[in-house]
């Protein structure tokens, strides 16, 4: 594919990596590319990173045609940048945009999109363990026009922010209230794509969480409300009497990229991972008898996200002594160490540039 790069004439430089946190620093170009029902794909461009403008009555803006994805381009020690499981992500993308009804891209060019943003940017890529440059490649609908029909015209980008590293204070166990009220998605709705719609359903629980001294608040299904489905905007696992348990792919759930890395490193290590239906009930008979050992999300931001408390209702439990449990620690090691490529990737999962 053709992609016309006009380059910025005044280029930024990067913030100390201890200063970057997270979304907040962006690079000094951004990606677009249009669509329309008689062109398809067209006009793709790199230019410098800035506002862009668009129609008031733009379909993202009316009626919530949005989607996106996350991944990160990880420095190596021998100075090299690499993706994981790119491919991965652009498939979903595609998923999320079936349902929808935004239009599909084609694969290879997505991937071409990642790889030509990410070498023109390399330098914001940083360099200490942990650190990464956070690609977010975005699709809205945009047709100028208030009827509601099918999306005729839209827009993908692909912008990009060096973030720190998430545990720039050392791994701690977050706090996790159950949540009765509100339901992040159904079955048959919107919960396996990743779009904004779902983000802006569920922030209110989180907030009211966050006022109750919890961090995330650990999701069940739409409609028994008796189902764990995810934490927060992760996906979350349990050993529980030594097997590892995690939501089946229901519909509602998102599937995660790190969630599928996780079963798959914990299948290669001979643990028994089952992805089934765990309901509440069952969660909560295991924390009393004291046969949950360790609860986790896992997610590309946090990468795992040890959970050390679990509220339900008026009780508070503690989960694994409050600690990072053996198994967590275990899949942090494994999935850093590939990312970062301090360890072998046995299973070719990094993608080097
Ligand atoms: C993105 C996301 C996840 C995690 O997916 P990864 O591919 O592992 O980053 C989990 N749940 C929700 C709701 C998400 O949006």
């Amino acid at each position: 594919m053709e992609i016309k790069i006009t380059k910025t004439t005044t280029p930024n430089t990067m913030p100390p990596e201890d200063k970057l946190g997270f979304g907040k620093v962006f690079t000094d170009h951004m990606f677009l590319m249009d669509y329309s029902m008689e062109e398809g794909w067209h006009d793709a461009r790199i230019v410098p990173f800035g506002r862009i403008t668009l129609h008031p009555a733009s379909t993202v803006l009316h009626y919530g045609a949005e989607i996106f994805e996350g991944l990160k381009a990880y420095r190596r020690a021998d100075g090299g940048v690499q993706l994981f499981r790119p491919m991965e992500n652009i498939k979903r993308m595609n998923r999320s945009a079936e349902r929808m009804s935004l239009p599909l891209l084609d694969e290879q060019d997505a991937l071409e999109i990642l790889t030509t943003f990410v070498k023109l940017e390399e330098k914001w890529v940083p360099k200490s363990f942990g650190t990464s440059l956070y690609l977010r490649p975005f699709m809205f609908g945009n047709d100028e026009a208030l009827g509601v029909h099918a999306v005729h015209n839209a827009t993908f980008m692909l912008i990009a922010s060096p973030s720190g590293s998430y545990y720039a204070e050392g791994i701690n166990p977050v706090s996790i209230m159950i949540e009765n009220e509100d339901v992040r998605t159904v079955r048959g709705g919107t919960g396996y794509a990743k779009c904004g719609g779902n983000y802006a359903a569920s922030t209110r629980a989180g907030e009211r969480a966050a006022k109750k001294g919890y961090s995330q608040v650990l999701w069940l299904d739409g409609v028994e409300r008796k189902y764990i489905e995810e934490v927060g905007a992760m996906n979350v696992m349990f050993k529980i009497d030594g097997v590892v348990v995690t939501p089946m792919l229901t519909g509602s759930i998102l599937p995660g990229i790190t969630r599928k890395s996780c079963i798959e490193v914990l299948k290669s290590l001979g643990y028994t991972v089952e992805e089934r239906l765990l309901s509440v009930d069952e969660l909560i008979a295991a924390l009393e008898s004291g046969k949950l050992e360790e609860a986790w999300g896992c997610g590309t931001a946090a990468v795992v996200s040890p959970i050390g408390k679990l509220a339900y209702g008026d009780k508070e439990y503690v989960v694994g002594g409050g600690k990072i449990g053996e198994v967590t620690q275990k899949l942090y090691d494994i999935l850093t160490g590939i990312q970062w490529g301090k360890v072998e990737d046995t299973f070719h999962w990094v993608y080097k540039l």
